[in-house]
């Protein structure tokens, strides 16, 4: 067995079955994903659009690819036929052009709004009371082809598993809070996506739904 192989084993191994595991791809060549797709892992998460587009026409069309980078409005047509979540929404103007691009697919789009849970300073993600504006105005506009699915959120880069602990938990009551107040009986909205390398045992402590796992799999990247 390869070293891929045994992480990707050691991973599940650790695990529970009601929790799904993204196998983050970026920066890796089509060969290391096909490696990982023989291992029955069917759920890839890319963060750049271009790459992303490249290995789709690649590798085996039964792959659910997650989008979890920060995505441009005028490249979310390349991804639109086929992505199966975007995970890092965190605007109305990005929403109405999923929407848009859906229709044209003829096709719905699962999304995660994205929220800045970390101390670090970062322009993505919402916070609490621009989710619950975002949310309100999505409703005015309609946006039947966009189906909002849960919440994503990365922790501060930190080997303290206080704060890291703490940061999940608000990610957690912030999904319970907006499920029973705007999405109370949408059985869609169920995902709390968080946990990455170094925190996902935490993560799944804290509730998460969606482990999003790159490096303890493939190996460290040189970049992103
Ligand atoms: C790169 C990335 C991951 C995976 O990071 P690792 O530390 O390699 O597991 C998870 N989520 C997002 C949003 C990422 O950009």
């Amino acid at each position: 067995m390869s070293l891929i192989s045994e992480n990707l084993e050691k991973i599940r191994l650790q695990i529970p079955d009601t929790v799904r595991l993204v196998a983050v791809s970026k920066t890796m060549p089509a060969e290391n994903i096909a490696e990982v797709y023989a291992a029955g892992q069917r759920h890839f998460g890319e963060n750049k659009v271009q790459e992303l587009a490249a290995k789709y026409e690649l590798l085996p069309k039964d792959i659910q690819w997650h989008f979890i980078g920060h995505l441009q409005t005028n490249k979310v047509k390349y991804i639109a036929p086929f992505v199966q979540l975007i995970e890092s929404v965190d605007s109305l103007k990005l929403l109405i052009e999923i929407h848009r691009q859906a229709v044209k697919a003829n096709r719905k789009i699962k999304c995660l709004l994205q929220f800045h849970i970390a101390e670090e300073e970062t322009k993505f993600g919402l916070d609490k009371e621009e989710a619950i504006v975002l949310i309100e105005q999505m409703r005015q506009h309609n946006l039947d082809h966009v189906l909002i699915c849960g919440v994503m959120g990365m922790a501060t880069f930190t080997e303290d598993v206080v704060q890291v602990t703490k940061e999940f938990r608000y990610l957690s009551s912030l999904f319970f809070e907006l499920k029973s107040d705007y999405f109370k009986h949408d059985s869609l909205f169920s995902e709390i996506s968080m946990g990455m390398s170094g925190d996902y045992l935490i993560a799944i402590k804290e509730g998460s739904t969606n482990v999003r796992i790159g490096s303890n799999i493939f190996g460290l990247r040189n970049v992103r």
